[in-house]
């Protein structure tokens, strides 16, 4: 469940157990990344930089691209609405399934769903949801969150499975996988059977022709939108593309960048509802409607941090970041997790940024995370500068017990102290640090080791590399 602590506390207290298997799950598809686009591209930069630049030009010309987007899914017969805020959207949503009389309601896995706390409005107003993701239906019986975009059960394991089969009813307890995928199948193929409504996310949308893209590897969401009368895509305002030529691009990165696959198992384009004025579309929903959210996306959007809005959900970021693979999704308070998370959540949250200023802090900045983006959202600057904005807003403290930087800042602006500091620094080199009497240090020290302190001065350093110096001195 949530956690009410921060980060590090949080991460401290995580059971050893869950810390290993959200290791494993993150460790994997990262190795998986790697080897599909060094395979497949052998230089993925190219395309990854093309990416961005269709994402920030959809995004500078939005206004335009939703319009295109609103008039061609109204010519393929389908319904378009626009919700501000959560509380629009999930009025929007309980509205149309009361007026189709749906009281059962499949659901396919949709991050901006989770944001906006869909499921338990619907519940509360006496509509039965269903998650048919098998990670999410996971999530719904253990009335638990997702910890991870795409891994929504990253931090659990087989026989913490098996155990909620067993207790929901659902057959003996059995860990095998196989057998634990046939019983969600076969308990969840009633429910899309009798179900009155499918809601589904959309991974992009293109403005040209209105089709809205699906990506899964289960096949839940054509189940989703194929037996019941009325399918509702819930889409935040960002997941536009302008063309359907642009897919190509990103249908090529985002399996990579998240599971190293090819392709997912299914990818959908769906034109409209089964009655489509412009012809071709045969089977699917009899109503189709779309909601585009903003939710913040607009503040976002005319911020500094508009490149965010670039993401395309793919979880690479979560699975290379070493803080969120030592500490769990959960750990983030927030539907969006690790450096993804770290700059959208508190962002999100406005005018409440303040209850999530501290995530820009759960960073190494090591920059992986930019490293391995499709889109190439330059994260660790972003997340520097809300730490920034944070502290100007008094929005974070020091935590207890943090190394004040004031002798740092001593050294820094006395330029003869800093001098006799890094002769005396050699000396350092003469004592294990670890023996030193200093316990900030002593803790930090257990589980690293230091390189040799080098010398050397950064001026003297600079002057070797002007023009017809050399560059000797150690950095
Ligand atoms: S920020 Fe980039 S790497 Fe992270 S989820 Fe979004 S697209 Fe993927």
């Amino acid at each position: 469940m949530i956690s009410p602590q921060s980060i590090d506390r949080y991460a401290d207290t995580l059971p050893r157990s869950v810390r290993e298997t959200v290791l494993e799950g993150t460790r994997v598809p990262t190795i998986w990344r790697r080897e599909a686009l060094a395979r497949d591209y052998g230089n993925a930069d190219p395309l990854r930089k093309l990416a961005a630049q269709i994402k920030q030009h959809t995004l500078d010309h939005l206004d335009t691209y939703l319009e295109k987007a609103e008039s061609r899914l109204k010519a393929n017969g389908a319904e378009v609405l626009f919700a501000n805020d959560a509380a629009s959207a999930k009025a929007m949503v309980t509205k149309l399934l009361r007026e189709n009389g749906a009281k059962l309601v499949v659901k396919s896995k949709s991050m901006l769903t989770e944001e906006i706390h869909l499921n338990p409005h619907l519940e509360e107003n006496g509509i039965e949801v269903v998650e048919t993701d098998l990670g999410e239906f996971i999530i719904q019986i253990d009335d638990d969150i997702p910890s991870h975009i795409i891994k929504p059960i990253v931090h659990k394991n087989r026989r913490d499975i098996a155990k909620s089969f067993e207790r929901e009813g659902l057959g003996d307890y059995n860990d095998d996988p196989e057998t634990i995928t046939r019983r969600a199948r076969k308990h969840l193929r009633e429910k899309f059977l009798k179900a009155d409504a499918g809601i589904t996310g959309a991974n992009f949308v293109s403005a040209e022709s209105g089709r809205i893209v699906l990506v899964t590897n289960e096949g839940n969401a054509r189940f989703s939108i194929t037996a019941p009368r009325l399918h509702i895509v819930m889409v935040g305002i960002e997941k536009l593309v302008p063309h359907d030529r642009d897919l190509a691009v990103f249908l090529n990165l985002l399996a990579r960048s998240g599971v190293g696959q090819q392709l997912t198992v299914y990818t959908q384009f769906i034109n409209g509802p089964r009655v489509n004025p412009t012809g071709g579309t045969i089977d699917g929903a009899e109503k189709m409607v779309v909601i585009f959210v903003d939710n913040g996306r607009s503040a976002i959007l005319g911020s500094e941090y508009r490149e965010i809005l670039r993401c395309i959900r793919c979880g690479a970021c979560q699975n290379v970041c070493p803080v969120y693979r030592q500490a769990s999704g959960h750990a983030y308070r927030a539907t969006y997790q690790g450096p993804i998370g770290a700059v959208l959540s508190p962002l999100l949250m406005q005018p409440d940024f303040a209850k999530l200023a501290d995530l820009p802090k759960a960073s190494s900045l090591c920059g992986a995370c930019n490293e391995v983006c499709p889109v190439d959202i330059p994260i660790p600057d972003m997340l520097v500068r809300l730490r920034d904005r944070a502290f100007r807003e008094g929005a974070t403290q020091a935590k207890a017990g943090t190394p004040s930087m004031e002798p740092w800042a001593f050294l820094a602006t006395r330029p003869h102290a800093w001098r006799a500091a890094m002769q005396a620094a050699n000396l350092a080199n003469l004592v294990p640090l670890k023996l030193m009497p200093v316990p900030p240090l002593m803790r930090w020290l257990g589980s690293r080791e230091l390189p040799k302190f080098r010398g050397g001065e950064f001026r003297s350093w600079m002057k070797g590399r002007e023009p017809g110096g050399s560059c000797s001195a150690g950095a």
